[in-house]
Formats: structure tokens, sequence, C-alpha cells
């Protein structure tokens, strides 16, 4: 074991960590999951391995979370930030991005035998089309373009790219990803086919339960869980034109809405590649929707003084128990490791 290790197992079992959180003013953790899967390999082929949880650490994660804390949903949380409520000391929301189906046939089951009730954001165009978002499908293009060791010629610049050599793979990979995050509806649509068409190949989705489904959303709520609002086509909002941000935000909403039969009243913010995730404009769009609760994917706990329209989250990969309890009681502690 590295000194690291060690130093950090001393800093779990002595309670050091716990005692610094006495002394700070209370506060609540919201996690953000994305995919939890039961076939790491096969789903890495186009859902990216860092926001992919295996579902046995999952179930590990979700005893933890029963065992050692106290699992809150972001309605208690709202209600705790608005003053009308309490939250027990180590308040733990899960929420998880995007809208895969196995938050529904993997995840929602394990949450159920620990009793815990999460928050599903749902990206609407790709569970309205049961097709993958475009990053997933990007994600698709590069790995297999990296394992053919193609050398592609962008037919617009005439720049070469050995996308073989992974440092190039990974340049291209952002380089084209970018325009992505700043388009939105038919326009991301048509830049994404474009990429499909320049690599000669695309993702074949019929053997891939991707989304969740609508039906399969309600069956959630019903369940406890809460359903939220992950923009229509997943762009980057602070970068997207802003006369796109009423169909990204408000109008995504209103089709959630009709098809939950129920109000949405929490929304995540997406953040595909570019910096920053929001600015005043899409606060104050998203505070049009008089949404309880917005959450970002920047690090840091909920406070009595966070906007409850920007909150932050810790984000959970693939840690093992040590990892993820180590993530927890430093974050409590106001520690970013
Ligand atoms: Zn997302």
């Amino acid at each position: 074991m590295s000194l690291k290790e060690k130093l950090k197992t001393v800093l779990l079992r002595t309670g050091a960590l716990r005692l610094r959180q006495m002394m700070l003013p209370q506060s609540a953790v919201i996690l953000a999951y994305h995919s939890v899967t039961t076939d790491w390999k096969k789903q890495s082929d186009y859902i990216n391995r860092g926001i992919t949880t295996d579902a046995d650490r999952f179930k590990e994660q979700m005893r933890i979370l029963r065992e050692e804390y106290n699992p809150v949903t972001l309605n208690e949380i709202a209600g705790w930030l608005q003053g009308v409520q309490l939250l027990p000391p180590r308040s733990v929301a899960v929420t998880f991005d995007d809208g895969f189906a196995d938050n529904y046939y993997v995840a929602a089951p394990i949450m159920e035998q620990y009793g815990i009730c999460g928050t599903v954001y749902l990206t609407v165009d790709a569970v309205q089309r049961q097709e993958l978002p475009w990053f997933c499908r990007t994600a698709f293009l590069f790995q297999q373009a990296g394992n053919r060791k193609t050398v592609l010629t962008d037919p617009e610049t005439k720049k070469t790219w050995n996308l073989g050599i992974p440092k190039e793979n990974r340049e291209a990979f952002v380089c084209y990803s970018y325009p992505c995050a700043k388009l939105v509806g038919e326009e991301l649509r048509n830049y994404i086919e474009k990429l499909e068409t320049w690599f000669g190949f695309r993702l074949d989705q019929s053997n891939i339960q991707g989304m969740m489904t609508f039906e399969q959303a309600r069956e959630l709520q019903q369940h406890g869980h809460i359903i939220g609002n992950h923009t229509f086509s997943h762009g980057n909002l602070a970068h997207i034109p802003q006369e796109s941000l009423y169909r990204e935000i408000a109008e995504a909403n209103e089709i959630l809405e009709q098809e939950i039969g129920e109000p949405v009243e929490h929304f995540s913010y997406p953040h595909p590649c570019l910096d920053p995730q929001w600015n005043n404009v899409t606060l104050a769009e998203t505070e049009k929707l008089n949404y309880k609760t917005a959450v970002l994917t920047s690090f840091g706990l909920v406070t009595r003084r966070c906007l409850p329209l920007l909150l932050p989250r810790i984000m959970i990969s693939n840690p093992n128990n040590k990892e993820f309890r180590w993530k927890l009681e430093t974050a409590l502690a106001g520690i970013q490791t």
C-alpha cells in the first residue's frame, strides 16, 4: 500500500475527518452518476468509462449510503434550502444524468433494496427518439477509428488525423466535440451524421438498450424517484445560440411533463466539453420555470448558502468502497480531492 493510501486509511479510521465535519455548518451531498452497468466491456464502446459505474460497486455504494449516511431526495434538500424542513446530518442525494436505460434496469432495483430514491434527469430528444445522445455516437466513432487505425482527412479543412495514435485521436475527438456542444436539434443531428459519413460507419443502436423510455420513467416516479429535465439536445447551454434556450429548457420541460404526467421541478445542466456550463441568461431561463433545484457538474457541498438553481455535486465514476468513503468523507469535511 502506498503512503498516500495508508494515510487515507488512517484518516478514515481515526475519525479525524468526522471531527472536522462537526466544526462545519450543516451540509448535504448530491452524488452525480450517469450509467450503471453489468456489462462494462460492451458498454464502454459507446459510453465513456469515466461516467460508468459497475453494478456490483454501485450496490456496495448504496449499502454504504444506507448504513453510514442518510439518503435523502432532492425535494428534501430543496425544502431545507428554503428553510421549511430539517435535514438529518450526513444527508446524501443520488442523481443520474442523461437517462440511460440501465438506470431503470440496473440501478433502480438495487436502490429499491436499500430503500433509496434518486433523481433521473432525462435528455428529452434522446429518450423520445430512443437514440443515445450525440456524445455516445462520437465516442463510438473515435474509439472504433482508433482500433482500426483510421487516417481521417477532414474534407472541409483538409487536415489529416492519424486516429490510431492515442494522443492524436484524443485531440481530434475534442476538436470535433466542441462544435457539437454548441449545436442543438436538427443542426446537431446533421453534424453528427456528417461525421458518421466521413468515418464510413456508425453506431448500430438496434441491439443496444440505450435510453430509458418515458413509460419506464413514469414507473420510476411511481416508485418514489424524481424525474428531472436534462434539456432537449444535451448541448452546453452557455454556448448554444441564445434563441435555442427556450426550446432546450422550457419546451423540453413541457414534453417531459406531458409524458410523465406530473410537474417536472428539477433540472440538470449538461456539461459537454466547454466551460462554463451556465451563465446569467441560462440562470434566468431556469428561474422562469420555478425549478426547485438545478444541479451542475462542479464539485462541492450543498450548504444553506447555495443558490438552489446552482447546486454543486460530487461526480462518481467507479470507485471501490474505500475510494467512495474517501470522496464522501473529505467532501463533508470541506476538502476537495
Ligand atoms: Zn449529461
